[in-house]
């Protein structure tokens, strides 16, 4: 019986959608990855492809999502809130749930 296939996230890059992959299947979440040079060898990543597609199974969808806004959250140039701790990315000069200034000492 087969499921059908939901694609949740277009990462930039094959290397991002590889390390997404990564992420959910280490929570048990199966991945296909579309947009991918056909033919590519197991390791190699094609340079040449603009977008990549990261499709999971119907049922395991919400939690899909549910794991790659925290992935969006874990930003690594990103930095935590001094009033409320919340991760906030580094495009963004005020916490996104408080208002706080980036810069303000707690
Ligand atoms: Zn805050």
């Amino acid at each position: 019986m087969s499921e059908a296939w939901c694609k949740v996230y277009d990462a930039g890059n094959a290397l991002e959608a590889h390390s997404l992959k990564g992420m959910l299947e280490a929570r048990q979440i199966e991945v296909h990855l579309s947009g991918e040079g056909l033919g590519a060898a197991a390791g190699e990543l094609p340079a040449n492809v603009v977008e990549v597609g990261v499709w999971v199974k119907a049922s395991q969808q919400s939690c899909a999502h549910l794991l790659l806004e925290e992935y969006e959250h874990a930003d690594p140039s990103g930095w935590i809130c001094s009033a409320c701790g919340e991760a906030n990315g580094s495009q963004f000069e005020l916490c996104w749930q408080c208002g706080q200034d980036r810069l303000a000492e707690s």
